[in-house]
């Protein structure tokens, strides 16, 4: 499998925090010319199945994908898991532990939230919520905006969500080696998410590369729609360093929201080993279209 494959490995559905369904996606992944796809919904697999046969309908190749809220280092990472078995019962577990929380979470943002005035953002938040286990940050944001309090997500996120600002409530996700071992138990490879998007020192970002790579994790995203493209050396270098797998993904959410639209991407730098080299077997291969007449 070559470099040059546009391998679109990292996006979310309304299974998560996304707006499109998993065959919506599909079919905007294939309509943009991706030819390896993987939903990455984060902690839930639910989406799998369907995703999958959406995208092998279209002839288009599928890597099973979720990706996991880890606690490091009192920072929130997120480990990309590729290519494992979606009926893993301990995997399964672990997203179940990893989704327990947000109820409890997203009532207490709702009461923050309150207090600077601005009522039934819980309430709110809920009527964006496609899947009752996964009430995430971005259905308030999509409720903030939707209901005029602010212009687009990202003032959002600067004015209220985030640490130093109303509505943000600490959370203690999964530890970093169990994500890694529920995704490579499972047969996948697990793979650091957009890493110039935390606020590490070169000291803690150092370490979270090191503890991932003895962990057994096997990739890091180098060229995602969550990087600026003047990232993508720093990390293609850091990859080299500790001998990790590239992975590309637009982190795509919403035709509204998201700059990167699936398949967008450029490609990774050439000297780097894709993840999907080293996934070959753990491919979902479309059955071979009937030949044309
Ligand atoms: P949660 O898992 O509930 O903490 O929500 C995290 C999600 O919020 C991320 O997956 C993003 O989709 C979204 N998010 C976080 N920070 C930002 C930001 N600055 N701009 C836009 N979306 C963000
Ligand atoms: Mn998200
Ligand atoms: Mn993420
Ligand atoms: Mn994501």
């Amino acid at each position: 499998m070559t470099i040059l494959l546009n391998a679109d490995l990292h996006c979310h559905s309304v299974v998560s925090d996304g707006t499109l369904t998993p065959e919506q996606l599909a079919a905007r992944a294939h309509a943009n010319g991706v030819q390896l796809w993987a939903l990455t919904d984060h902690d839930e697999i639910g989406g799998q199945r369907r995703a999958a046969a959406a995208a092998h309908a279209l002839g288009l190749d599928y890597l099973s994908g979720v990706e996991i809220s880890v606690s490091f280092a009192d920072t929130t990472v997120h480990i990309v898991g590729l290519g494992f078995d979606m009926e893993d019962a301990q995997l399964a577990q672990g997203l179940q532990d990893t989704r327990g929380g947000r109820g409890e979470r997203a009532q207490e943002i709702g009461r923050q939230l309150a207090q600077v005035g601005i009522k039934d953002a819980y309430e709110g938040a809920l009527k964006y919520v496609g899947n009752p286990e996964l009430i995430s940050r971005t259905h308030f944001a999509r409720h903030l905006v939707d209901s005029g309090v602010c212009r687009d997500t990202s003032e959002v996120f600067r004015r209220f969500l985030t640490e130093g600002h109303p509505g943000y409530v600490p959370h203690r996700w999964a530890c970093l080696s169990d994500a890694v071992r529920w995704i490579r138990e499972a047969g996948g490879m697990a793979v650091i998410a957009h890493p110039g998007r935390y606020r590490f020192t070169p000291t803690e970002e150092y370490a979270l590369f090191s503890e991932f790579s003895q962990h057994g994790g096997g990739g890091v995203e180098v060229v995602t729609g969550s990087h600026m493209p003047s990232e993508y050396p720093i990390y293609a270098a850091m990859a080299q360093e500790f001998g990790l797998a590239a992975s590309r993904g637009s982190d795509f959410h919403s035709p509204d929201e998201s700059h990167t639209d699936l398949g967008a991407l450029p490609d990774l730098p050439g000297q780097l080993t894709p993840v999907w080299e080293l996934l070959e077997d753990r491919i979902l291969r479309a059955p071979a279209s009937p030949a044309a007449h």
